[in-house]
Protein backbone atom coordinates (compact mmCIF):
# COMPACT_ATOMS: atom_id res chain seq x y z
CA UNK A 1 0.00 0.00 0.00
CA UNK A 2 1.82 3.51 -1.11
CA UNK A 3 0.56 6.76 -0.56
CA UNK A 4 1.47 9.70 -3.56
CA UNK A 5 2.72 11.81 -0.28
CA UNK A 6 4.91 9.24 1.31
CA UNK A 7 7.86 8.13 0.24
CA UNK A 8 8.00 4.11 -0.25
CA UNK A 9 10.01 2.39 2.27
CA UNK A 10 11.54 -1.01 1.01
CA UNK A 11 10.15 -3.88 3.03
CA UNK A 12 13.59 -5.05 4.97
CA UNK A 13 15.19 -8.16 4.55
CA UNK A 14 13.58 -11.69 5.83
CA UNK A 15 16.37 -14.54 5.53
CA UNK A 16 14.11 -17.27 6.45
CA UNK A 17 12.57 -16.18 2.84
CA UNK A 18 16.03 -17.27 1.72
CA UNK A 19 15.98 -20.64 3.59
CA UNK A 20 12.55 -21.74 2.57
CA UNK A 21 13.51 -20.94 -1.44
CA UNK A 22 16.95 -22.63 -1.27
CA UNK A 23 14.83 -25.47 0.58
CA UNK A 24 12.24 -25.19 -2.59
CA UNK A 25 14.77 -25.06 -5.20
CA UNK A 26 16.54 -28.32 -3.72
CA UNK A 27 13.02 -30.26 -3.38
CA UNK A 28 13.87 -31.13 -0.45
CA UNK A 29 10.35 -31.23 1.08
CA UNK A 30 8.84 -32.40 -1.94
CA UNK A 31 8.45 -36.20 -1.54
CA UNK A 32 6.34 -35.62 2.00
CA UNK A 33 3.29 -37.64 2.09
CA UNK A 34 0.09 -36.11 4.01
CA UNK A 35 -2.46 -38.20 4.73
CA UNK A 36 -4.89 -34.80 5.55
CA UNK A 37 -4.11 -34.88 9.02
CA UNK A 38 -0.95 -35.20 11.73
CA UNK A 39 0.61 -38.48 12.50
CA UNK A 40 3.06 -40.98 12.38
CA UNK A 41 5.50 -41.51 9.27
CA UNK A 42 2.92 -44.75 8.41
CA UNK A 43 -0.28 -42.41 8.87
CA UNK A 44 1.11 -40.05 6.19
CA UNK A 45 2.90 -42.81 4.23
CA UNK A 46 -0.93 -43.89 3.49
CA UNK A 47 -1.31 -40.46 1.94
CA UNK A 48 -0.72 -38.73 -1.36
CA UNK A 49 2.47 -36.35 -1.79
CA UNK A 50 1.48 -33.08 0.09
CA UNK A 51 0.20 -30.56 -2.10
CA UNK A 52 1.57 -28.02 0.42
CA UNK A 53 5.02 -26.94 -0.71
CA UNK A 54 6.00 -26.09 3.04
CA UNK A 55 4.11 -26.06 6.48
CA UNK A 56 4.69 -23.88 9.15
CA UNK A 57 2.75 -23.06 12.11
CA UNK A 58 1.83 -20.62 14.33
CA UNK A 59 2.23 -22.50 18.10
CA UNK A 60 0.49 -20.77 21.10
CA UNK A 61 0.32 -21.87 24.70
CA UNK A 62 -3.22 -20.70 25.57
CA UNK A 63 -2.63 -19.22 28.56
CA UNK A 64 -2.73 -15.21 27.58
CA UNK A 65 -4.12 -13.09 25.14
CA UNK A 66 -1.50 -12.63 22.11
CA UNK A 67 0.72 -9.08 21.91
CA UNK A 68 2.48 -7.42 19.44
CA UNK A 69 5.00 -10.05 19.41
CA UNK A 70 2.77 -12.86 17.99
CA UNK A 71 1.39 -10.21 15.71
CA UNK A 72 5.12 -10.47 14.09
CA UNK A 73 5.67 -14.69 14.40
CA UNK A 74 1.98 -15.31 13.14
CA UNK A 75 2.25 -13.05 10.15
CA UNK A 76 5.87 -14.52 8.75
CA UNK A 77 4.27 -17.73 9.74
CA UNK A 78 0.99 -17.39 7.66
CA UNK A 79 2.58 -14.69 5.32
CA UNK A 80 5.64 -17.59 4.29
CA UNK A 81 2.91 -20.38 3.10
CA UNK A 82 0.48 -17.98 1.54
CA UNK A 83 3.76 -16.62 -0.32
CA UNK A 84 5.14 -20.40 -1.64
CA UNK A 85 2.25 -22.37 -1.80
CA UNK A 86 2.21 -23.88 1.90
CA UNK A 87 -0.19 -23.99 4.45
CA UNK A 88 0.22 -22.94 8.29
CA UNK A 89 -1.03 -24.34 10.74
CA UNK A 90 -2.71 -23.06 14.18
CA UNK A 91 -1.35 -25.16 16.68
CA UNK A 92 -2.55 -24.89 20.75
CA UNK A 93 0.20 -25.62 22.27
CA UNK A 94 -1.57 -27.57 25.49
CA UNK A 95 0.60 -29.66 27.16
CA UNK A 96 0.73 -27.88 30.23
CA UNK A 97 -2.48 -29.02 32.67
CA UNK A 98 -2.30 -26.21 34.78
CA UNK A 99 -2.04 -23.11 32.85
CA UNK A 100 -4.39 -22.95 30.35
CA UNK A 101 -8.17 -21.95 29.48
CA UNK A 102 -10.72 -22.14 26.53
CA UNK A 103 -10.74 -17.73 27.22
CA UNK A 104 -7.55 -17.73 25.56
CA UNK A 105 -8.13 -20.02 23.11
CA UNK A 106 -11.04 -18.25 22.06
CA UNK A 107 -9.41 -15.31 22.24
CA UNK A 108 -6.45 -16.29 19.89
CA UNK A 109 -8.88 -17.78 17.58
CA UNK A 110 -10.18 -14.09 17.14
CA UNK A 111 -7.14 -12.15 16.77
CA UNK A 112 -5.61 -14.50 14.27
CA UNK A 113 -8.88 -14.35 12.70
CA UNK A 114 -8.27 -10.27 12.68
CA UNK A 115 -4.90 -10.28 11.62
CA UNK A 116 -6.20 -11.37 8.57
CA UNK A 117 -4.72 -14.89 8.40
CA UNK A 118 -6.58 -18.18 7.81
CA UNK A 119 -5.39 -22.10 9.01
CA UNK A 120 -8.08 -22.69 6.48
CA UNK A 121 -7.13 -23.32 2.57
CA UNK A 122 -7.29 -25.27 -0.25
CA UNK A 123 -9.79 -27.66 1.66
CA UNK A 124 -7.44 -27.98 4.44
CA UNK A 125 -8.59 -27.01 8.53
CA UNK A 126 -4.90 -26.75 9.99
CA UNK A 127 -5.72 -26.14 13.45
CA UNK A 128 -4.50 -28.23 16.45
CA UNK A 129 -4.70 -28.89 20.01
CA UNK A 130 -1.14 -30.71 21.18
CA UNK A 131 -2.74 -32.29 23.70
CA UNK A 132 -4.38 -34.50 21.28
CA UNK A 133 -1.50 -36.28 20.29
CA UNK A 134 -0.69 -37.32 24.41
CA UNK A 135 -1.05 -41.11 22.86
CA UNK A 136 1.81 -40.40 20.57
CA UNK A 137 3.98 -38.73 22.66
CA UNK A 138 3.54 -41.83 25.43
CA UNK A 139 4.22 -44.56 22.81
CA UNK A 140 7.21 -42.20 21.42
CA UNK A 141 8.53 -42.28 24.82
CA UNK A 142 7.96 -45.77 25.43
CA UNK A 143 9.66 -46.12 22.06
CA UNK A 144 12.86 -44.28 23.24
CA UNK A 145 13.39 -46.34 26.59
CA UNK A 146 13.35 -49.58 24.13
CA UNK A 147 15.34 -48.48 22.58
CA UNK A 148 18.03 -47.41 25.12
CA UNK A 149 17.45 -44.07 24.65
CA UNK A 150 15.29 -42.66 27.65
CA UNK A 151 15.46 -43.60 31.30
CA UNK A 152 13.41 -43.42 34.41
CA UNK A 153 15.67 -41.12 37.72
CA UNK A 154 14.34 -41.15 41.00
CA UNK A 155 16.66 -38.69 41.93
CA UNK A 156 15.09 -36.44 43.97
CA UNK A 157 15.22 -32.55 41.86
CA UNK A 158 17.82 -31.23 44.20
CA UNK A 159 19.84 -33.99 43.63
CA UNK A 160 19.41 -34.14 39.80
CA UNK A 161 20.30 -29.85 39.93
CA UNK A 162 23.41 -30.83 41.73
CA UNK A 163 24.21 -33.25 39.22
CA UNK A 164 23.58 -31.60 36.35
CA UNK A 165 27.06 -29.70 36.40
CA UNK A 166 27.33 -26.12 35.40
CA UNK A 167 28.28 -24.43 32.10
CA UNK A 168 32.17 -24.97 32.42
CA UNK A 169 32.15 -28.13 34.38
CA UNK A 170 30.48 -31.57 33.43
CA UNK A 171 27.70 -32.94 34.72
CA UNK A 172 27.30 -36.41 36.62
CA UNK A 173 25.77 -39.53 35.74
CA UNK A 174 22.99 -40.15 38.00
CA UNK A 175 22.86 -43.85 39.62
CA UNK A 176 19.51 -44.68 38.08
CA UNK A 177 21.29 -44.17 34.48
CA UNK A 178 22.35 -47.91 34.46
CA UNK A 179 18.46 -49.19 34.82
CA UNK A 180 17.65 -52.12 32.42
CA UNK A 181 15.02 -51.36 29.70
CA UNK A 182 12.99 -53.37 31.17
CA UNK A 183 13.04 -51.78 34.88
CA UNK A 184 12.75 -48.28 32.95
CA UNK A 185 9.45 -49.40 30.65
CA UNK A 186 7.68 -51.12 33.99
CA UNK A 187 8.40 -47.84 35.83
CA UNK A 188 7.30 -45.50 32.68
CA UNK A 189 4.27 -47.82 33.21
CA UNK A 190 3.44 -47.50 37.01
CA UNK A 191 4.09 -43.50 36.58
CA UNK A 192 1.13 -43.12 33.57
CA UNK A 193 -0.72 -45.91 35.86
CA UNK A 194 -0.94 -43.58 38.44
CA UNK A 195 1.01 -45.04 41.08
CA UNK A 196 3.63 -42.22 42.13
CA UNK A 197 3.46 -39.10 43.82
CA UNK A 198 4.05 -35.90 41.67
CA UNK A 199 8.15 -35.52 41.28
CA UNK A 200 8.52 -39.05 42.43
CA UNK A 201 10.12 -40.32 39.34
CA UNK A 202 11.03 -38.55 36.13
CA UNK A 203 11.91 -39.87 32.44
CA UNK A 204 15.14 -38.62 30.74
CA UNK A 205 16.40 -38.78 26.84
CA UNK A 206 19.84 -40.73 27.79
CA UNK A 207 22.16 -38.03 26.08
CA UNK A 208 25.68 -37.36 27.85
CA UNK A 209 26.02 -36.13 31.18
CA UNK A 210 29.16 -34.45 29.93
CA UNK A 211 27.96 -32.46 26.81
CA UNK A 212 28.95 -28.84 26.51
CA UNK A 213 25.46 -27.90 25.78
CA UNK A 214 23.31 -28.22 29.03
CA UNK A 215 20.29 -29.19 27.51
CA UNK A 216 21.82 -32.17 26.14
CA UNK A 217 22.81 -33.70 29.51
CA UNK A 218 20.02 -35.98 29.89
CA UNK A 219 16.78 -33.62 29.34
CA UNK A 220 13.73 -34.58 31.38
CA UNK A 221 11.14 -35.44 28.81
CA UNK A 222 8.34 -36.51 31.12
CA UNK A 223 7.09 -36.12 34.38
CA UNK A 224 4.08 -36.93 36.81
CA UNK A 225 1.77 -34.58 37.56
CA UNK A 226 -1.84 -35.27 39.18
CA UNK A 227 -3.66 -32.81 37.23
CA UNK A 228 -6.94 -32.28 35.38
CA UNK A 229 -6.32 -31.18 31.68
CA UNK A 230 -8.97 -29.18 30.32
CA UNK A 231 -8.77 -31.53 27.12
CA UNK A 232 -7.72 -34.79 28.03
CA UNK A 233 -9.40 -34.74 31.24
CA UNK A 234 -7.98 -37.13 33.96
CA UNK A 235 -6.94 -39.77 30.97
CA UNK A 236 -3.39 -38.45 32.06
CA UNK A 237 -1.42 -38.00 35.06
CA UNK A 238 2.26 -37.90 33.03
CA UNK A 239 2.63 -34.95 31.32
CA UNK A 240 5.86 -34.59 28.25
CA UNK A 241 7.60 -31.56 28.73
CA UNK A 242 7.79 -29.00 26.67
CA UNK A 243 11.07 -29.47 24.84
CA UNK A 244 10.10 -33.11 24.39
CA UNK A 245 6.40 -32.37 23.14
CA UNK A 246 7.59 -29.58 20.64
CA UNK A 247 9.36 -31.00 18.00
CA UNK A 248 7.12 -34.19 18.12
CA UNK A 249 3.83 -31.77 17.30
CA UNK A 250 5.65 -30.81 14.78
CA UNK A 251 6.76 -33.86 13.27
CA UNK A 252 3.45 -35.43 13.76
CA UNK A 253 2.22 -32.34 11.87
CA UNK A 254 4.77 -32.64 8.88
CA UNK A 255 6.10 -28.80 9.24
CA UNK A 256 8.62 -28.29 7.24
CA UNK A 257 10.24 -25.06 8.51
CA UNK A 258 9.47 -24.74 12.65
CA UNK A 259 10.05 -20.94 13.05
CA UNK A 260 10.63 -19.59 16.86
CA UNK A 261 12.32 -16.64 18.92
CA UNK A 262 16.74 -17.00 19.46
CA UNK A 263 15.73 -18.35 22.74
CA UNK A 264 15.46 -21.33 21.41
CA UNK A 265 18.51 -21.53 19.71
CA UNK A 266 20.00 -23.57 22.36
CA UNK A 267 17.72 -26.38 22.47
CA UNK A 268 17.65 -26.42 18.56
CA UNK A 269 20.33 -30.26 19.26
CA UNK A 270 18.13 -31.39 21.21
CA UNK A 271 14.98 -30.80 19.05
CA UNK A 272 17.05 -32.42 16.24
CA UNK A 273 18.51 -35.57 18.35
CA UNK A 274 15.00 -36.59 19.45
CA UNK A 275 13.62 -36.40 15.77
CA UNK A 276 16.56 -38.24 14.58
CA UNK A 277 15.86 -40.91 16.98
CA UNK A 278 12.61 -41.30 16.34
CA UNK A 279 12.71 -41.60 12.89
CA UNK A 280 15.49 -43.99 12.85
CA UNK A 281 12.91 -45.74 14.74
CA UNK A 282 10.20 -45.14 11.63
CA UNK A 283 8.40 -43.51 14.14
CA UNK A 284 8.47 -40.20 12.22
CA UNK A 285 8.68 -39.08 8.49
CA UNK A 286 11.51 -37.74 6.79
CA UNK A 287 12.65 -35.12 6.01
CA UNK A 288 12.09 -34.03 9.70
CA UNK A 289 10.77 -30.09 10.12
CA UNK A 290 13.71 -27.49 10.84
CA UNK A 291 13.91 -25.51 13.43
CA UNK A 292 15.19 -21.86 12.70
CA UNK A 293 15.65 -19.09 14.99
CA UNK A 294 14.78 -15.19 14.95
CA UNK A 295 14.85 -12.27 16.84
CA UNK A 296 11.54 -11.68 19.07
CA UNK A 297 9.80 -8.17 18.44
CA UNK A 298 10.73 -5.45 21.08
CA UNK A 299 9.32 -2.13 21.01
CA UNK A 300 9.76 0.91 22.84
CA UNK A 301 7.26 2.56 25.20
CA UNK A 302 5.15 -0.87 26.06
CA UNK A 303 6.03 -4.15 27.65
CA UNK A 304 5.68 -7.33 25.04
CA UNK A 305 5.99 -10.30 28.11
CA UNK A 306 2.71 -12.13 29.11
CA UNK A 307 4.09 -11.89 32.50
CA UNK A 308 4.07 -8.04 32.65
CA UNK A 309 0.82 -7.77 30.88
CA UNK A 310 -1.44 -10.31 33.28
CA UNK A 311 0.31 -8.20 35.93
CA UNK A 312 -0.84 -5.14 34.10
CA UNK A 313 -4.57 -6.55 34.46
CA UNK A 314 -4.77 -8.40 37.22
CA UNK A 315 -3.63 -5.45 39.49
CA UNK A 316 -6.03 -3.29 37.12
CA UNK A 317 -3.85 -0.33 36.08
CA UNK A 318 -5.48 -1.20 32.71
CA UNK A 319 -9.70 -1.63 32.38
CA UNK A 320 -8.81 -5.69 30.89
CA UNK A 321 -6.97 -7.68 28.07
CA UNK A 322 -8.96 -5.10 25.23
CA UNK A 323 -7.57 -1.99 27.13
CA UNK A 324 -6.71 0.38 24.16
CA UNK A 325 -3.37 0.96 25.60
CA UNK A 326 -2.09 -2.67 25.99
CA UNK A 327 -0.05 -4.37 23.50
CA UNK A 328 -2.83 -6.81 23.20
CA UNK A 329 -4.24 -7.51 19.88
CA UNK A 330 -7.59 -7.39 21.36
CA UNK A 331 -6.30 -3.84 22.85
CA UNK A 332 -5.19 -2.80 19.01
CA UNK A 333 -8.59 -3.82 17.77
CA UNK A 334 -10.05 -1.94 20.00
CA UNK A 335 -7.96 1.14 19.90
CA UNK A 336 -8.96 1.04 16.25
CA UNK A 337 -5.36 -0.20 14.74
CA UNK A 338 -5.48 -2.14 11.30
CA UNK A 339 -4.74 -5.49 10.51
CA UNK A 340 -3.29 -4.40 7.43
CA UNK A 341 -0.94 -1.57 9.64
CA UNK A 342 0.38 -4.19 11.09
CA UNK A 343 1.11 -6.09 8.00
CA UNK A 344 2.80 -3.20 6.94
CA UNK A 345 5.46 -2.75 10.02
CA UNK A 346 6.13 -6.52 9.78
CA UNK A 347 7.57 -5.82 6.65
CA UNK A 348 9.11 -3.00 7.31
CA UNK A 349 10.96 -4.27 10.56
CA UNK A 350 12.11 -7.48 8.58
CA UNK A 351 13.25 -10.90 10.26
CA UNK A 352 16.99 -11.46 11.45
CA UNK A 353 18.92 -13.09 14.04
CA UNK A 354 19.72 -9.83 15.42
CA UNK A 355 18.13 -8.39 18.94
CA UNK A 356 16.68 -4.94 18.46
CA UNK A 357 14.31 -2.51 20.29
CA UNK A 358 12.12 -1.13 17.21
CA UNK A 359 10.76 2.51 17.82
CA UNK A 360 7.39 2.21 19.14
CA UNK A 361 7.08 5.36 16.17
CA UNK A 362 7.63 2.95 13.65
CA UNK A 363 4.55 1.08 14.33
CA UNK A 364 2.79 4.30 14.53
CA UNK A 365 3.50 5.22 11.24
CA UNK A 366 2.84 2.31 9.42
CA UNK A 367 -0.59 3.02 10.49
CA UNK A 368 -0.65 5.98 9.56
CA UNK A 369 0.28 5.71 6.10
CA UNK A 370 -1.92 2.78 5.96
CA UNK A 371 -5.15 4.60 7.60
CA UNK A 372 -4.34 7.65 5.54
CA UNK A 373 -5.08 5.22 2.26
CA UNK A 374 -8.15 3.47 3.81
CA UNK A 375 -9.65 5.52 5.81
CA UNK A 376 -12.87 8.44 4.79
CA UNK A 377 -12.42 11.29 6.32
CA UNK A 378 -15.01 13.13 8.34
CA UNK A 379 -14.88 16.39 10.69
CA UNK A 380 -14.63 16.49 14.67
CA UNK A 381 -14.10 19.45 16.84
CA UNK A 382 -12.38 18.50 19.70
CA UNK A 383 -12.09 21.37 22.06
CA UNK A 384 -15.31 23.34 20.86
CA UNK A 385 -15.22 27.05 20.68
CA UNK A 386 -18.18 29.54 19.33
CA UNK A 387 -17.42 31.19 16.17
CA UNK A 388 -20.42 33.68 15.53
CA UNK A 389 -20.85 34.66 11.80
CA UNK A 390 -22.56 38.26 12.23
CA UNK A 391 -22.84 39.29 8.66
CA UNK A 392 -24.51 35.99 8.19
CA UNK A 393 -28.96 35.55 8.38
CA UNK A 394 -29.97 33.89 11.69
CA UNK A 395 -32.32 31.35 10.12
CA UNK A 396 -30.40 30.15 7.19
CA UNK A 397 -28.91 26.55 6.96
CA UNK A 398 -26.79 25.49 3.61
CA UNK A 399 -24.98 22.16 2.13
CA UNK A 400 -21.05 22.70 1.84
CA UNK A 401 -19.67 19.58 0.30
CA UNK A 402 -16.78 17.94 1.60
CA UNK A 403 -14.81 15.18 -0.30
CA UNK A 404 -14.86 11.46 1.80
CA UNK A 405 -11.54 10.99 0.62
CA UNK A 406 -8.71 13.53 -1.24
CA UNK A 407 -7.23 10.25 -2.52
CA UNK A 408 -9.88 8.80 -3.77
CA UNK A 409 -12.59 10.85 -5.74
CA UNK A 410 -14.78 8.41 -6.52
CA UNK A 411 -15.54 8.14 -2.72
CA UNK A 412 -17.61 11.00 -3.73
CA UNK A 413 -18.58 14.01 -1.72
CA UNK A 414 -20.87 14.58 1.51
CA UNK A 415 -23.37 18.33 2.15
CA UNK A 416 -22.13 19.01 5.67
CA UNK A 417 -24.88 22.41 7.08
CA UNK A 418 -23.10 25.40 7.24
CA UNK A 419 -24.76 28.49 9.13
CA UNK A 420 -24.67 32.05 11.33
CA UNK A 421 -22.92 29.55 14.72
CA UNK A 422 -20.26 26.98 13.84
CA UNK A 423 -18.02 25.35 16.25
CA UNK A 424 -13.92 26.11 15.94
CA UNK A 425 -11.49 24.34 17.56
CA UNK A 426 -10.41 26.75 20.84
CA UNK A 427 -6.59 26.97 19.50
CA UNK A 428 -7.66 28.08 15.88
CA UNK A 429 -8.45 31.91 17.57
CA UNK A 430 -5.79 34.22 19.64
CA UNK A 431 -6.69 37.24 20.61
CA UNK A 432 -2.63 38.22 21.01
CA UNK A 433 -1.60 35.93 17.63
CA UNK A 434 2.22 34.54 18.31
CA UNK A 435 4.33 35.14 15.94
CA UNK A 436 4.06 33.08 12.59
CA UNK A 437 0.43 32.87 13.95
CA UNK A 438 -2.21 32.43 10.85
CA UNK A 439 -5.77 31.44 11.87
CA UNK A 440 -7.65 33.73 13.46
CA UNK A 441 -7.47 36.66 15.41
CA UNK A 442 -8.62 39.90 15.32
CA UNK A 443 -9.04 41.87 11.70
CA UNK A 444 -7.35 38.54 10.52
CA UNK A 445 -8.81 36.29 7.77
CA UNK A 446 -8.89 32.66 7.37
CA UNK A 447 -11.15 30.62 5.53
CA UNK A 448 -13.34 27.71 6.70
CA UNK A 449 -12.49 24.75 4.81
CA UNK A 450 -15.15 23.90 2.58
CA UNK A 451 -16.99 27.22 2.93
CA UNK A 452 -16.22 30.90 3.20
CA UNK A 453 -13.28 33.10 3.75
CA UNK A 454 -14.39 34.81 7.07
CA UNK A 455 -12.67 37.76 8.81
CA UNK A 456 -12.31 38.36 12.67
CA UNK A 457 -13.72 41.07 13.93
CA UNK A 458 -13.16 40.35 17.71
CA UNK A 459 -14.26 38.00 20.77
CA UNK A 460 -16.89 37.30 23.61
CA UNK A 461 -14.98 36.63 27.44
CA UNK A 462 -16.37 36.26 30.63
CA UNK A 463 -15.81 37.72 34.04
CA UNK A 464 -13.04 35.26 34.06
CA UNK A 465 -11.51 36.41 30.75
CA UNK A 466 -12.16 32.94 29.10
CA UNK A 467 -12.94 33.24 25.32
CA UNK A 468 -16.79 32.61 25.21
CA UNK A 469 -16.91 33.30 21.47
CA UNK A 470 -15.24 34.30 18.49
CA UNK A 471 -16.87 37.04 16.21
CA UNK A 472 -16.55 37.33 12.34
CA UNK A 473 -17.76 38.28 8.60
CA UNK A 474 -18.02 36.11 6.15
CA UNK A 475 -17.18 37.14 2.55
CA UNK A 476 -20.29 35.60 0.59
CA UNK A 477 -18.61 35.73 -3.10
CA UNK A 478 -15.25 33.07 -1.37
CA UNK A 479 -17.41 30.33 -0.85
CA UNK A 480 -15.60 27.00 -2.21
CA UNK A 481 -16.01 25.33 -5.13
CA UNK A 482 -17.38 28.84 -6.66
CA UNK A 483 -15.41 31.15 -9.30
CA UNK A 484 -14.59 33.64 -6.58
CA UNK A 485 -12.91 30.77 -4.33
CA UNK A 486 -10.00 31.76 -4.94
CA UNK A 487 -10.17 36.08 -5.22
CA UNK A 488 -8.92 36.65 -1.75
CA UNK A 489 -6.00 34.41 -0.60
CA UNK A 490 -5.43 33.74 3.60
CA UNK A 491 -2.92 31.41 5.06
CA UNK A 492 -5.16 29.34 7.40
CA UNK A 493 -7.58 26.72 6.91
CA UNK A 494 -10.02 25.92 9.83
CA UNK A 495 -12.22 22.73 10.08
CA UNK A 496 -15.72 23.45 11.41
CA UNK A 497 -18.90 21.90 12.63
CA UNK A 498 -22.73 23.86 12.66
CA UNK A 499 -23.35 24.34 16.30
CA UNK A 500 -27.42 23.35 15.41
CA UNK A 501 -27.06 20.34 13.50
CA UNK A 502 -23.58 18.90 15.10
CA UNK A 503 -23.73 16.76 18.48
CA UNK A 504 -21.59 16.08 21.42
CA UNK A 505 -19.83 13.33 22.16
CA UNK A 506 -17.36 11.25 24.08
CA UNK A 507 -13.99 10.75 22.49
CA UNK A 508 -11.03 9.52 23.93
CA UNK A 509 -7.41 9.99 23.94
CA UNK A 510 -5.08 7.79 24.40
CA UNK A 511 -1.31 8.45 25.09
CA UNK A 512 1.39 6.01 25.43
CA UNK A 513 0.89 3.90 28.61
CA UNK A 514 4.66 4.23 29.25
CA UNK A 515 6.59 7.93 29.78
CA UNK A 516 9.74 5.92 28.77
CA UNK A 517 11.12 3.85 26.13
CA UNK A 518 12.29 1.08 28.12
CA UNK A 519 9.86 0.22 30.87
CA UNK A 520 11.41 -1.11 34.37
CA UNK A 521 15.21 -0.33 32.69
CA UNK A 522 18.12 1.26 34.70
CA UNK A 523 19.12 4.73 33.96
CA UNK A 524 22.34 5.87 33.78
CA UNK A 525 23.25 7.26 36.97
CA UNK A 526 21.01 4.80 38.74
CA UNK A 527 22.60 3.59 42.22
CA UNK A 528 24.49 0.40 41.31
CA UNK A 529 21.89 -1.38 43.44
CA UNK A 530 18.65 0.07 42.37
CA UNK A 531 16.24 -2.21 40.86
CA UNK A 532 13.56 -0.45 38.86
CA UNK A 533 9.67 -1.67 38.13
CA UNK A 534 8.23 -1.04 35.38
CA UNK A 535 4.95 -0.33 36.70
CA UNK A 536 6.73 2.64 38.45
CA UNK A 537 7.13 3.91 34.69
CA UNK A 538 3.38 4.07 33.78
CA UNK A 539 2.32 7.29 31.92
CA UNK A 540 -0.39 8.73 34.18
CA UNK A 541 -1.92 10.81 31.46
CA UNK A 542 -1.99 7.90 29.03
CA UNK A 543 -5.81 8.11 28.75
CA UNK A 544 -8.16 11.39 28.67
CA UNK A 545 -12.02 11.44 28.01
CA UNK A 546 -13.84 14.68 26.20
CA UNK A 547 -16.76 15.77 24.78
CA UNK A 548 -16.23 16.82 21.29
CA UNK A 549 -18.64 18.25 18.82
CA UNK A 550 -19.28 15.89 15.66
CA UNK A 551 -20.63 16.59 12.28
CA UNK A 552 -23.99 14.77 12.02
CA UNK A 553 -23.42 11.69 10.05
CA UNK A 554 -20.88 10.20 12.62
CA UNK A 555 -23.96 9.12 14.65
CA UNK A 556 -24.31 6.52 12.28
CA UNK A 557 -20.73 4.98 12.91
CA UNK A 558 -20.93 1.03 13.29
CA UNK A 559 -18.82 -0.42 15.80
CA UNK A 560 -15.40 -0.57 14.66
CA UNK A 561 -15.65 1.85 11.86
CA UNK A 562 -12.66 4.24 11.32
CA UNK A 563 -12.20 7.75 9.90
CA UNK A 564 -9.61 10.62 9.81
CA UNK A 565 -11.04 13.24 11.54
CA UNK A 566 -9.35 15.90 9.60
CA UNK A 567 -6.55 17.59 11.48
CA UNK A 568 -6.86 15.11 14.39
CA UNK A 569 -5.78 11.79 13.08
CA UNK A 570 -7.44 8.38 13.16
CA UNK A 571 -10.10 7.18 15.41
CA UNK A 572 -12.83 3.88 15.29
CA UNK A 573 -16.05 3.97 16.81
CA UNK A 574 -15.17 1.87 20.02
CA UNK A 575 -16.33 -1.75 19.59
CA UNK A 576 -17.34 -1.95 23.17
CA UNK A 577 -18.84 1.04 24.84
CA UNK A 578 -20.74 2.32 21.40
CA UNK A 579 -24.43 2.37 21.56
CA UNK A 580 -26.73 2.66 18.34
CA UNK A 581 -27.06 6.46 17.33
CA UNK A 582 -24.38 7.47 19.93
CA UNK A 583 -20.76 6.23 19.17
CA UNK A 584 -17.93 6.50 21.56
CA UNK A 585 -14.97 7.02 19.15
CA UNK A 586 -11.09 6.14 20.34
CA UNK A 587 -8.23 7.86 18.89
CA UNK A 588 -5.90 5.26 17.14
CA UNK A 589 -3.17 7.53 16.15
CA UNK A 590 -2.41 11.44 15.79
CA UNK A 591 -2.03 12.81 12.45
CA UNK A 592 1.83 12.91 12.95
CA UNK A 593 3.93 11.93 15.74
CA UNK A 594 3.64 14.86 17.88
CA UNK A 595 5.40 12.57 21.05
CA UNK A 596 7.57 14.18 23.63
CA UNK A 597 7.48 17.98 21.18
CA UNK A 598 4.78 20.53 21.97
CA UNK A 599 1.73 20.00 20.83
P1 LIG B 1 5.80 -14.44 26.22
O1 LIG B 1 7.29 -14.57 26.11
O2 LIG B 1 5.28 -13.07 26.00
O3 LIG B 1 5.24 -15.07 27.44
P2 LIG B 1 5.49 -16.82 24.77
O4 LIG B 1 6.66 -17.03 23.89
O5 LIG B 1 5.52 -17.54 26.05
O6 LIG B 1 5.25 -15.26 25.01
P3 LIG B 1 3.81 -18.48 23.24
O7 LIG B 1 2.36 -18.65 23.34
O8 LIG B 1 4.69 -19.60 23.64
O9 LIG B 1 4.15 -17.17 24.07
O10 LIG B 1 4.23 -17.95 21.82
C1 LIG B 1 3.71 -18.40 20.61
C2 LIG B 1 4.66 -18.02 19.52
O11 LIG B 1 4.85 -16.61 19.47
C3 LIG B 1 6.02 -18.63 19.74
O12 LIG B 1 6.43 -19.24 18.54
C4 LIG B 1 6.90 -17.47 20.11
O13 LIG B 1 8.20 -17.67 19.66
C5 LIG B 1 6.22 -16.30 19.40
N1 LIG B 1 6.49 -15.05 20.10
C6 LIG B 1 6.22 -14.75 21.40
N2 LIG B 1 6.66 -13.52 21.70
C7 LIG B 1 7.21 -13.00 20.57
C8 LIG B 1 7.85 -11.75 20.24
N3 LIG B 1 8.00 -10.78 21.12
N4 LIG B 1 8.27 -11.58 18.96
C9 LIG B 1 8.12 -12.55 18.05
N5 LIG B 1 7.55 -13.75 18.30
C10 LIG B 1 7.09 -13.98 19.54
MG1 LIG C 1 6.42 -19.64 25.25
Amino acid sequence: MSSPNKPEVAPAANFIKNIVEADLAAGKHAQRHWSGQPGTAADQASGPLDPAKIRTRFPPEPNGYLHFGHAKSILLNFGLAQQYGGRCHLRFDDTNPEKEDQEYVDSIVDAVKWLGCSWESAGETNLYYASNYFDWMAAFAEYLISAGHAYVDSQSADEMRANRGTLTGAGKDSPFRTRSVEENMALFKRMQAGEFPDGAHILRAKIDMSAPNINLRDPAIYRIRHATHHNTGDKWCVYPMYTFAHPIEDALECITHSICTLEFEDQRPFYDWLLERLAEGGLLQRPLPQQIEFSRLNLTYVVLSKRKLIQLVDEKHVSGWDDPRLPTLVGARRRGYSAEGFRLFAERIGVSKHDSLIDYALFEDAMREVMNESDQRRIAVLDPVKLIIDNYPADQVEECFAPNHPLHPELGQRAVPFSRELWIEGEDFMEVPSKGYRRLFPDNMARLRYGYVVKCIGCDKDANGKITAVHCEYLPETKSGTPGADSVKVKGNLHWVSAAQSYAAEIRLYDRLFSVAAPGARREGDAPDLERNFLDDLNPNSRQSITAQLEPCLRDAKPEERFQFERHGYFVADRVDSKDGQPVFNRAVTLKDSWGKAG
